[in-house]
């Protein structure tokens, strides 16, 4: 399916009127993610896949830029602190924009338009790790490695030694 839609009328398409931010655009900023996140108890990481918060952000994105940000997959979203969200929305530029760069990430059938792969997968430092040691905790005794959990659904990983709450 296709939909042909005028440019100025963007925004209040019905597909897309209720969706948060494009995380790449002007309209994304730590400020409207503190102002999302104001009294929400949901833990940030399904808070961010949450499209009415952030538009198109999925489950390996976000498990890498919570990993980037150093920030528990489990700390609700309301504690999030300015300085905090200020890392959290460069993180998940800086991911996007190499996954972009990489291509995206080819997992079962997705392909470039073109038809070529895309090989962002071999640069996740997080997603699919499990028990691997964490790359940003080198030589940490007290590391347990990368471990994963189920949160709404998805599957998480995340490094329980530098990833925190707040
Ligand atoms: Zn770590």
């Amino acid at each position: 399916m296709l939909d042909l839609v005028p440019t100025q009328a963007e925004n209040t398409y019905r597909a897309f009127a209720n969706m948060g931010p494009e995380p790449l655009g002007n309209g994304f900023s730590a400020r409207t993610l503190l102002d999302a996140s104001k009294g929400r108890r949901t833990p940030i990481k399904p808070f961010l896949l949450d499209q009415h918060v952030v538009a198109g952000l999925g489950n390996i994105y976000v498990c890498e830029a919570l990993f980037r940000a150093s920030i528990a997959p489990t700390m609700p979203a309301s504690a999030l602190t300015p300085r905090a969200a200020s890392t959290l929305v460069q993180a998940i530029r800086c991911v996007l924009q190499d996954a972009i760069a990489a291509g995206g990430s080819s997992l079962k059938d997705y392909v470039r338009p073109e038809g070529g792969l895309g090989y962002f997968q071999h640069a996740w430092q997080v997603y699919g790790k499990k028990n691997q040691p964490c790359p940003k905790c080198p030589g940490t005794p007290a590391c347990t490695g990368v471990q994963h959990m189920t949160q709404a659904g998805r599957t998480t990983f995340f490094c329980p030694q530098h990833q925190k709450n707040g």
